[in-house]
């Protein structure tokens, strides 16, 4: 999905999250956030190490994902094969939900209008509240077979 502001926005929020952590935002650093913010969606550390444009070695990449997770920057999820990805956390990029292949593992974002959104969040809240629970959010992960896999 497109991040909610331009690119720099981004970049700015990040530089500003990591100082507040007394850490530099780097161009290797930066060079990750890019790449991660071209995906159409969450990745995983050897995608990335192929997207990412500077020549990034993979200790810096492993090292690099840990800190933006430590820092609330990223938020690493699992597919269905159980191979951890990552993408931008949600005050970065605004609410979405995934679609997942079941075939071949890919997943994408997927958008949602913002009145299916409130149906969503009123089907959620409903369920929650079979338990007891107030529900602070959600994650709804949707899937199926993609095209290229559906032949
Ligand atoms: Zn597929
Ligand atoms: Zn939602």
């Amino acid at each position: 999905m497109q991040p909610t502001g331009p690119t720099t926005e981004v970049h700015e929020l990040v530089k500003r999250r990591l100082a507040e952590n007394g850490i530099r935002y780097t161009s290797g650093r930066r060079s990750v956030v890019t790449a991660i913010q071209m995906a159409s969606g969450p990745r995983s550390t050897a995608e990335l190490s192929q997207e990412t444009t500077d020549d990034l070695p993979i200790s810096s990449l492993y090292r690099t994902l840990a800190i933006f997770e430590n820092a609330g920057i990223l938020k690493r999820d699992h597919g269905p094969h159980g191979l951890a990805r990552y993408e931008l956390a949600e005050w970065l990029t605004g609410h979405h939900h995934h679609v997942v292949c079941i075939a071949c593992g890919a997943i994408e974002d997927i958008e949602v209008s913002d009145k299916a959104e409130s149906e969503l969040h009123a089907i959620v809240s409903t369920l929650a509240s079979l338990a007891g629970y107030r529900v602070l959010d959600h994650i709804l992960e949707v899937e199926g077979v993609c095209e290229a896999c559906d032949d």
